[in-house]
């Protein structure tokens, strides 16, 4: 069985790359999906999976709320579910976050699994033990580190993928080998042609596989976020503020693809990177149509201050994830706000 696996001490789980996931001790599980992968799969998950119910949340992002979390919860409870249970998920990001976080809570842990449908899952979300929910204060300010005791990744199933979604995933594939793998980004350029067709499960399982690598090297090197782990976050300084300002018409991975674009001129202006690695960045994320400029109507001025609030900048001062060259980043801190102004433009 073709496997990635985890290493995190006694918390170390495999991702498991096959039609069928991986044999584990059977076990009572309350299956969670959302409303558009139990209309597309329930039977087959079912089959899979056995569960003794199957919770179905709303698709969405409005789902990934208090309210529902505390629903999976009582639902087991109402089951008589006990600590030997099993919560898998079987969905996007939204199903991942909130029911892995339900599994850290109930009982103050259960078992959890993972079976990840959407391309931004697969290669982001189901990797790291990152779960949580969202507040009306800010997204994923409530949440906890859960590992699960396994991931089963079937890029068949990308085949019911809504475009625009596909390319939220693209958007974090592309982040990761700009900050890891330049070879990968190669690959990525000569089979750009081919990355909106999510049928083809030979080229998404190579990709799938890699980002999954990559990222479960860098968690296992820093399971909680306090150095290496950063890195992830590519992109995601300038995306935060403009998903939220865009009321979030723009989607995560959109605004990570205009986030890329802005860390890259960033590093350009500090002299950190080449033009060319800017252009075949700009290039690559063009031939894959995912979004580089800001809307007109988001000011600069609103995106600074937006990071300059974020949890991760509560010292007054933005850290950014700044490339180096394709395949290699670093955190640079300090940066004076005039240059952050100069490079988002006049808007
Ligand atoms: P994320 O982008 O973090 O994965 P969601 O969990 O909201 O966020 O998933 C994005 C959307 O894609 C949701 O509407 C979800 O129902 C849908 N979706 C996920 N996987 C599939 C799939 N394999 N086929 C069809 N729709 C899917
Ligand atoms: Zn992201």
């Amino acid at each position: 069985m073709d496997t990635v696996s985890v290493e995190l001490g006694e918390r170390s789980y495999n991702i498991t790359f096959a039609d069928l996931p991986e044999t584990l001790a059977p076990r009572r599980t309350l299956l969670v999906t959302d409303s558009n992968i139990d209309s597309l799969y329930r039977e087959q998950l079912c089959k899979i999976i056995d569960p003794v119910d199957v919770f179905v949340i709303p698709a969405g992002e409005e789902s990934k709320n208090a309210a529902t979390f505390l629903d999976i919860c009582r639902r087991a409870a109402a089951l008589h579910l006990g600590r030997d249970c099993r919560f898998t998920a079987a969905g996007g990001g939204v199903t991942g976050d909130l029911t892995g976080f339900a599994a850290a809570c109930y009982l103050r842990g259960v078992r959890f699994t993972q079976i990840p449908t959407s391309l931004l899952a697969m290669v982001d979300s189901s990797v790291g033990g990152k779960t949580g929910i969202d507040i009306p204060e800010g997204k994923n300010l409530v949440g906890a580190f859960h590992q699960p005791e396994s991931v089963w990744v079937n890029t068949s199933f990308l085949a019911t993928l809504p475009q625009r979604e596909l390319g939220n995933g693209l958007a974090e594939v592309v982040k990761t080998a700009v900050i890891r793998d330049e070879k990968f980004f190669l690959f990525l350029e000569e089979n750009s042609a081919n990355l909106r067709d999510a049928n083809n499960v030979e080229l998404f399982n190579k990709i799938v596989r890699r980002c999954c690598e990559i990222k479960a090297d860098v968690v296992s090197n820093d399971e909680k976020e306090s150095g290496l782990r950063a890195i992830l976050n590519y992109g995601h300084t300038f995306a935060h503020p403009i998903e939220t300002l865009s009321n979030y018409t723009i989607a995560h991975g959109e605004a990570v693809s205009i986030g890329m674009e802005y860390a890259g001129r960033l590093a350009l202006e500090l002299g950190l990177w080449q033009k060319s690695d800017l252009e075949r960045q700009a290039a690559l994320l063009d031939a894959l149509k995912l979004p580089r400029a800001i809307p007109q109507n988001i000011s600069s001025q609103d995106i600074l201050e937006l990071m300059l609030s974020d949890k991760k900048n509560r010292n007054g001062k933005i850290t950014f994830v700044l490339p180096e060259k394709i395949g290699s980043v670093k955190t640079v801190s300090g940066i004076e706000s005039n240059i952050i102004l100069k490079v988002l433009g006049e808007r």
